[in-house]
């Protein structure tokens, strides 16, 4: 009766990300969660159709929420619009998330999908900016919590709840 536990794929080493490779929590970590939890793995990019290695995406004109609500954009270097792909796959992703009744989820920091604190600023020069990706937002917007790899202390060792 483990509690679900969505999962960014990359995180499990799966070799889903852009460049081709995955990006595997370490063994101990994947060890702990799995002990604690049943995990459902999403890679939302895939999920929307796009290929394996693709070209890197940023979202450019605001953050995954305005990805969404059709204010910004996620385009690749070379200018290509990727949005469609990307919100098909956040919806796949919220799917999920609700047919596993996951409440929470661990998703892969900085990602234009994943993200859910900082997401690249669309200029393709390696900064930073506060926000979430595409799947990240939605999933916040339906009340699930999500954790980046970083944050793992807040799957593995929670704060009681107060009542
Ligand atoms: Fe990993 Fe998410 Fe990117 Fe897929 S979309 S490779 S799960 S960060």
């Amino acid at each position: 009766n483990k509690p679900p536990l969505l999962i960014s794929a990359c995180l499990l080493g799966q070799p889903v990300r852009y460049d081709g490779h995955g990006k595997a929590l370490l063994a101990p970590e994947l060890f702990e969660l799995t002990r604690r939890y049943q995990l459902f793995s999403i890679c939302p990019e895939c999920q929307g159709g796009l290929p394996t290695p693709r070209p890197a995406a940023e979202i450019s004109g605001g953050d995954g929420g305005d990805v969404l609500d059709g204010r910004a954009r996620v385009i690749t270097q070379a200018g290509q619009d990727v949005s469609r792909a990307f919100i098909d796959g956040a919806r796949q992703a919220l799917d999920s998330a609700i047919q596993h009744g996951c409440r929470q989820a661990l998703l892969k920091a900085n990602s234009p999908s994943c993200g859910n604190r900082q997401i690249y600023r669309g200029h393709f020069d390696q900064q930073l900016q506060p926000g979430s990706g595409v799947t990240a937002a939605l999933l916040q917007r339906h009340g699930i919590n999500v954790f980046n790899e970083n944050e793992m202390d807040g799957l593995l060792h929670p704060t009681k709840q107060q009542p």
